[in-house]
């Protein structure tokens, strides 16, 4: 079940009448992004997943996890999926795609770098309750992002994240694809499509503000 009866809504607070399943992120999808945190630049997409139990509305006080280190937000494109996708081709992909809305994929940075160094799996820095703060979302009929759009997030008016999906390693729709070679997308899944550069640690009292180009642009406070 999903935090606190979380349910996909669109932009203007009309329900959408999908499930809420799980969220399938990609890491290091963004060059610059990589580079910052010291990783090297994937030939092939680093995907991980979040439960429908991590994801919260923007709308409410965000609630960071306590005594486990630096909170770091990662503004992201986030894709609602209207249709089942198994082993799909880009085109396939396009189709399915029900909404386009904004993301924070909330990391504890300290703890995924000392699970990163034991070879652990990151779910723990990744996955916990409220890790995962979404928007409303746009219909994906109206919206063509064959032009890049900016993905862009402030920190208390100061902008701390900016690029745009030109820059993803991998775009959009063949990720999609990509992913539904490994995992069936159902209706109401997420795809989160990646963050741009600019990374860093969340506190008590911030207030974001997050853009997707000129289509979507949403605000959160921190609790
Ligand atoms: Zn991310």
């Amino acid at each position: 079940m999903p935090e606190a009866g979380y349910r996909h809504h669109w932009i203007d607070g009309s329900p959408i009448e999908l499930p809420v399943g799980k969220a399938v992120c990609v890491g290091r999808n963004y060059a610059e992004h990589a580079r910052e945190l010291g990783n090297a630049v994937p030939d092939e997409p680093v995907l991980f997943m979040k439960p429908a139990s991590a994801i919260v509305g923007l709308d409410e006080p965000l609630h960071l996890p306590e005594g486990q280190g630096a909170v770091h937000h990662e503004v992201e494109m986030a894709v609602l999926m209207g249709e089942r996708l198994r082993r799909a081709d880009a085109e396939q992909a396009r189709y399915a795609i029900h909404g386009y809305g904004l993301a924070l994929d909330l990391t504890l940075r300290e703890l995924q770098n000392r699970l990163k160094e034991q070879g652990q799996p990151w779910e723990r820095a990744k996955a916990f309750d409220g890790a995962l703060p979404l928007s409303g979302f746009v219909e994906a009929r109206g919206i063509s992002i064959k032009q890049n759009l900016r993905v862009a997030l402030e920190v208390n008016g100061e902008l701390r994240q900016h690029g745009d999906t030109g820059q993803m390693l991998m775009p959009t729709f063949a990720l999609l694809s990509h992913i539904s070679h490994c995992f069936t997308l159902e209706p109401g899944d997420l795809v989160l499509t990646g963050t741009p550069a600019g990374v860093g640690p969340l506190a008590s009292g911030d207030r974001l503000r997050m853009h997707l180009g000129n289509v979507l642009s949403a605000s959160a406070t921190i609790a």
